[in-house]
């Protein structure tokens, strides 16, 4: 089978209501998109995978909702206003602008022209105003990560929690970029979500927890579906890293454009929680600590063994939810051929990513009496807690199956004639990847789905 490529997967997401392009009737607003029906239910399915993964599976983790509006302290302290940037070149022919590190032997990649600008750092957070007078004063941020918010907080819910180290704050979502050439799809975009894990330890067992982390997050892609033939662990050089990271790896994946980063997993020493806090020169701080004289906290805790205060060290597996969405979709994407000239494409999601878990279809629209049992069964069976259970009215079997297949729904149920004839009553229950059919008792349903699901 063909890999999937990027043109495959944007026209399935748009027919079939996945992924539009954001202000579309305008012609579009670049690196900016919108989750429609399907996609909605397949981010919050991933979404929910990494919660229970990380949170509810644990027994180390708690979560966290922060705001998206950032101080701007907060971004001076954790040094993104002075380093978030991406160096940049401008073409003085055809006036694009482009990250330096995506242009190869000094031509522009738009136009070819070698009439370039010397690289310029480019911040890419967005500003805004907060309260109703534009001044310095009332600069504020949309966050660039979500992470800020995990350590300015930390002794709030160290304080409301009594945890002890190794412990985590787990939190998922929106963050702003002003990327300067967002592209691929929503690989790259400048508004998108992020699922990050502050796993705090003490200094000198950072390395050992990196190591655990990156394990289990690989692990947690393969739970999703992705095959590790599709993935490559990088390891940051140190000449790259960010500036808050001691080490870094990511998880790669064979996107349709490349082998790319679709999570990283940094050692962030003690560098966010020294930085945001009150006199860290009473703190043997590895990470170089700017002064910070407007901070009211100390962001510590107490080492169970020895008793002394100390800023612990953070391991940070941060997924980008968006990359993953497109992962898996990537990944299950698949085109069928089923011989005599036919051919299907199916997508075949794990089931708990699935946006729709069952169709029930009539086999006749025009039948009152079966319209009115599949009502039955929908009524039934969406209280089950499987998720989102549709019923197809479209009347043409063969149609209903392939826009499932489509979609990823993993079964489809078929209401008969033998269904309201037979006793004891029973449907048709078709498997996606295998097309094989069942007969299940309506009485069994319940405990079938609810088996198959959860
Ligand atoms: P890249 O090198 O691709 O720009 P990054 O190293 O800057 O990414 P991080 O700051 O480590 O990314 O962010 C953590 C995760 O957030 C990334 O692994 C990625 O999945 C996601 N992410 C970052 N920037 C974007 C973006 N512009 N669009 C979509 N997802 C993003």
């Amino acid at each position: 089978m063909a890999a999937t490529s990027m043109d495959q997967l944007v026209s399935l997401c748009k027919r079939r209501g996945f992924i539009f392009q954001n202000a579309d009737i305008y012609g579009g607003q670049q690196g900016v998109y919108d989750y429609g029906p399907l996609g909605v239910e397949l981010k919050n399915n991933l979404k929910n995978a990494w919660w229970r993964a990380m949170v509810y599976e644990r027994d180390d983790v708690e979560g966290l909702d922060a705001a998206i509006l950032t101080n701007r302290k907060v971004l001076k302290y954790s040094g993104h206003e002075d380093t978030f940037s991406d160096p940049m070149c401008d073409c003085r022919k055809c006036k694009g602008r482009f990250r330096a590190d995506h242009i190869t032997d000094g031509k522009c990649p738009n136009c070819g022209s070698t009439d370039l600008t010397e690289p310029r750092p480019f911040n890419l957070m967005f500003k805004t105003q907060v309260g109703p007078v534009e001044s310095d004063e009332n600069l504020a941020y949309l966050r660039p990560e979500t992470a800020q918010a995990i350590f300015t907080q930390f002794k709030n819910v160290v304080d409301a929690t009594s945890r002890k180290l190794p412990f985590g704050i787990a939190q998922i979502g929106k963050s702003f970029r002003n990327e300067i050439t967002p592209r691929n799809f929503i690989f790259r975009v400048r508004e998108f979500e992020q699922a990050e894990l502050e796993y705090f330890v003490l200094p000198g067992e950072d390395e050992k927890y990196h190591e655990l982390w990156k394990e289990a997050r690989i692990n947690w892609w393969l739970e999703q579906g992705l095959v590790k033939e599709h993935m490559n662990i990088y390891t940051t050089p140190h000449d790259d890293l960010a500036h808050y990271a001691k080490a870094c790896y990511d998880i790669e994946y064979q996107f349709p454009h490349g082998m790319e980063e679709l999570e990283g997993i940094a050692n962030r020493r003690d560098y966010d929680l020294g930085n945001h806090t009150k006199a860290q020169e009473e703190f043997d701080l590895e990470a170089h600590c700017h002064a910070n004289p407007d901070s009211t906290t100390k962001l510590c805790i107490r080492d169970e063994e020895n008793g002394k205060w100390v800023i612990p060290f953070v391991i940070e597996p941060s997924m980008g939810v968006d990359r993953g969405v497109l992962a898996v979709l990537t990944e299950a994407y698949t085109e069928e051929d089923l011989g005599e000239g036919n051919s299907r494409i199916v997508l075949k999601l794990k089931k708990h990513l699935a946006p729709i878990k069952v169709a029930i279809i009539p086999l006749k629209k025009n039948s009152e009496a079966i319209m009115q049992k599949c009502h039955e069964l929908k009524n039934k069976l969406m209280k089950l807690g499987i998720g989102r259970v549709a019923l197809e009215n479209t009347g043409n079997i063969g149609k209903a199956y392939r826009r499932h297949d489509e979609v990823g729904t993993p079964l489809c149920l078929t209401v008969d004639f033998e269904t309201l004839e037979n006793t004891p009553e029973s449907v048709t229950i078709r498997d996606r990847d295998t097309m094989q059919q069942q007969r299940v008792n309506t009485a069994d349903l319940p405990s079938f789905l609810r088996e198959y699901f959860l």
